[in-house]
């Protein structure tokens, strides 16, 4: 199988003229700011250590607005990328931006210089968080942003934040909806921490604001991976990447960061599966087996073994077992002579009207 791999480069704050209020962009990724002259050296030294015969590699440039970069500084950038993608050692680009700065002359030059990716900070599709947060653009511009991207034929991605002010549970599936609508192939999703030196720190400061605590924003990733996964959609991160800042606490006041967040999320899938196989198994002092698949083992049973309660309520003589019949996600119960194969497909809907 093809492994994927992007080597990241950090252009902080870069061409950005905003300050959103949840931002400190030096806090968030802990990543040095990079330059041009920079970029092969990196690349070099990381294709050094993949075997490219089962590898897909991207470069990728995040964490600022790249299409805010003058042209010429988008161009020294993408420039020293292109003979990795003649000698067919890199893939392509991909790269993030707001989506009040996507046009069709931009698309057009990215294209030409190997851009296959534009993944957009949407944050969210409510014009009431986006203005609350001060993003500066509106719903409009996500859409707009959106279709001119798929209209040139790039990969879409949308980020989203989970716990910004004024956002709740519906407004957070309702930008998932809008990214399945709008045609995104993956998402990324980011439970809003609270950085030191932002307005959002002085928000919290004052108690104006109040972070998701940790087991809201599990429970909301995992339905929205859910959801995604049943659209097709690849959510390719949940929970922001650990800087030294976060993981010291040095950088970050408040919020539900958690090292291991996207395991926490997938944990608690598997526990809606365990919520449904006991409410409909009617498996009181019978004698039940639970099958998963060897590759879920850590999820089935949960972060920290969290799922083993339930586990055990279901199956009061706990019986488990792997079984590489069972599809990846999934879960079988067996009592008597009765077997049942529970895929994420028949929690879906019952899952996403939860509060
Ligand atoms: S647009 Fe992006 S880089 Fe600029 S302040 Fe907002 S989050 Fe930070």
């Amino acid at each position: 199988m093809t492994k994927h791999y992007t080597i990241p480069f950090f252009v902080l704050h870069k061409g950005c003229p905003f300050k959103c209020i949840f931002c400190d962009q030096n806090s968030i990724t802990g990543e040095e700011n990079v330059t041009p002259d920079k970029v092969p050296k990196k690349i070099d030294k990381y294709l050094s250590t993949v075997s490219s015969q089962d590898a897909e590699v991207d470069v990728g440039f995040f964490g600022g607005t790249f299409t805010g970069l003058k042209k010429e500084e988008q161009i020294a950038f993408l420039d020293p990328v292109q003979k990795y993608i003649k000698s067919g050692q890199i893939k392509g680009v991909r790269l993030s931006t707001r989506p009040d700065f996507i046009d069709a002359e931009t698309l057009r030059m990215l294209k030409d210089l190997g851009v296959r990716c534009i993944e957009l900070g949407v944050q969210s599709i409510s014009d009431k968080v986006l203005k609350d947060s001060r993003r500066g653009y509106t719903s409009g511009d996500v859409k707009n942003a959106s279709s001119l991207i798929k209209e040139y034929g790039f990969i879409l991605g949308h980020q989203m934040m989970l716990g910004l002010p004024s956002s709740d549970w519906e407004a957070e599936y309702l930008t998932a909806r809008a990214a399945k609508d709008l045609g995104a192939e993956e998402v990324r999703i980011y439970p809003t921490l609270v950085i030191k030196n932002t307005e959002l720190a002085d928000r919290w400061h004052q108690t104006k604001y109040v972070p998701l605590d940790e087991a809201e924003a599990v429970e909301r990733s995992a339905k929205l991976i859910l959801y995604f996964s049943s659209e097709g959609i690849k959510v390719i991160r949940c929970g922001l990447h650990a800087s030294v800042d976060l993981l010291s606490g040095e950088g970050m006041l408040a919020g539900p960061f958690h090292e291991a967040f996207r395991s926490k999320a997938e944990s608690r899938i598997f526990y809606f599966l365990l919520e449904y196989i006991k409410g409909s198994m009617h498996s009181k002092n019978k004698e039940i087996t639970l099958r998963y698949n060897p590759r879920d083992e850590a999820d089935f049973f949960g972060f920290g073994r969290e799922n083993i309660g339930i586990i055990t309520a279901i199956c009061g003589k706990a019986q488990t077992e792997r079984d590489e019949k069972v599809p990846k996600g999934a879960l079988s119960a067996e009592v008597g002579n009765k077997t049942m194969i529970v895929e994420r497909s028949i929690i879906l809907s019952k899952i996403l009207k939860r509060r």
